[in-house]
């Protein structure tokens, strides 16, 4: 029951809820780089949505670390292999220039050649990665004002493309709109967290000492795309329990309305606010690339807390209106959110909080109800 403060019923969406995004595409976002896509009317949505979310104002800071940083400092800490681990300088001082925005721009643009994206079917609709191609070692493989690095081909989800091919065939009045704005959603955010990992590559990927990428400042983790997801939404953005199945005593039933009917999509979608410890530990038992400092890694909290956005939330990223305002408020609400401890391959539990884990989290604003959620004052 501790699950029913998240499974509440949703609001139904409006006629609208799908949104009218119609803004210029990324270059790097281009149909031809996308080499498995037969229908790219079906992910057009996400490539418009990751668009807007790569142009945020508030990306500019770390896109321009990435791009204009001078010499990179050696840490103290190495790699468990040896090899030694770097961070930007800090520059958050600079004032962010016109001449940093369109050099910013060009090399977003410029990115179009350094990469292809891959649908594949190892990949569950939540994972997508990022592989360095490494032709001639640290020799440069194709170079423009911005950037000499190396190419990268993203890997995504062929069952999430073709859950978004089959959802966007049907005529209008019957689209799922609960499944199409939350798998829409969570490609765009895919392919803009692993865009930041093709950039770094670009632009650096052909160094020698390029072995892990950089920390920004102060940053727990050297990763990126969830540096850049923490800057937007305040969270890795993600659905929970959308594997159970719903003959299962246990499961989670967690199905939306979509006029009157119910909504293929099953599970809640959620926040995760970074550094986030079930995620780092599954990385880490997986061997992917996210490296953290020693005395961060035990610093790492032991809860978790997923915080709910309500499907109809997720809306205004579709809208025009919302991405016509100068600085677009992309940070997610918390509002409900409810605790997980993990194990150490990262996966989860349910846990509550006592009160005074509730003060170590610094979360005063909020309390506990009944059901052991958190939930605002
Ligand atoms: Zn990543």
């Amino acid at each position: 029951m501790w699950k029913s403060e998240f499974v509440e019923p949703e609001s139904p969406l409006s006629p609208n809820a799908l949104g009218d995004l119609s803004n210029p595409i990324l270059p790097v976002f281009k149909a031809t780089n996308f080499v498995n896509v037969k229908d790219y009317s079906a992910i057009e949505p996400s490539v418009r949505l990751a668009s807007h979310l790569l142009k945020h104002p508030s990306l500019r800071p770390m896109l321009r670390t990435i791009l204009k940083h001078g010499t990179m400092i050696p840490l103290r800490e190495k790699e468990s292999s040896g090899n030694s681990l770097y961070r930007y300088p800090d520059d958050s001082a600079n004032e962010m220039t016109d001449d940093d925005i369109a050099y910013i721009d060009l090399a977003l643009d410029e990115l179009a050649g350094f990469v292809t994206f891959e649908a594949m079917e190892e990949h569950g609709p939540a994972d997508a990665r990022t592989q360095i191609i490494i032709k001639r070692k640290s020799k440069r493989d194709h170079r423009t004002e911005t950037l000499d690095g190396h190419r990268s081909r993203v890997e995504y989800s062929l069952e999430l493309l073709e859950r978004l091919e089959k959802a966007s065939r049907p005529s209008s009045s019957k689209q799922d709109k609960p499944l199409l704005l939350v798998w829409r959603f969570t490609l765009a955010v895919q392919l803009a967290h692993e865009v930041c990992h093709v950039l770094v590559n670009a632009k650096d990927g052909r160094l020698k000492r390029f072995h892990a990428e950089p920390f920004f400042h102060n940053a727990l983790t050297a990763e990126v795309g969830f540096a850049m997801e923490e800057t937007l939404f305040g969270g890795s953005p993600a659905l929970l329990w959308p594997e159970e199945q719903p003959d299962d005593e246990q499961a989670t039933r967690v199905h939306h309305k979509n006029a009157g009917k119910l909504s293929d999509l099953v599970g809640v979608f959620v926040f995760w606010p970074w550094p986030c410890t079930s995620i780092v530990r599954d990385y880490q038992a997986q061997n992917c690339a996210l490296h953290m400092r020693r005395a961060d890694m035990a610093a790492l909290k032991p809860k978790d807390v997923a915080w709910r956005v309500t499907i109809s939330d997720l809306a205004r990223f579709f809208d025009t209106a919302f991405w016509a305002q100068e600085n677009p408020d992309t940070i997610f609400d918390r509002s409900v959110g409810f605790a997980f401890t993990s194990d150490a391959e990262g996966v989860r539990s349910p846990a509550g909080f006592s009160k005074q884990e509730l003060r170590d989290y610094a979360l005063s604003a909020y309390k506990i109800s009944k059901r052991k959620a958190i939930v605002e004052k």
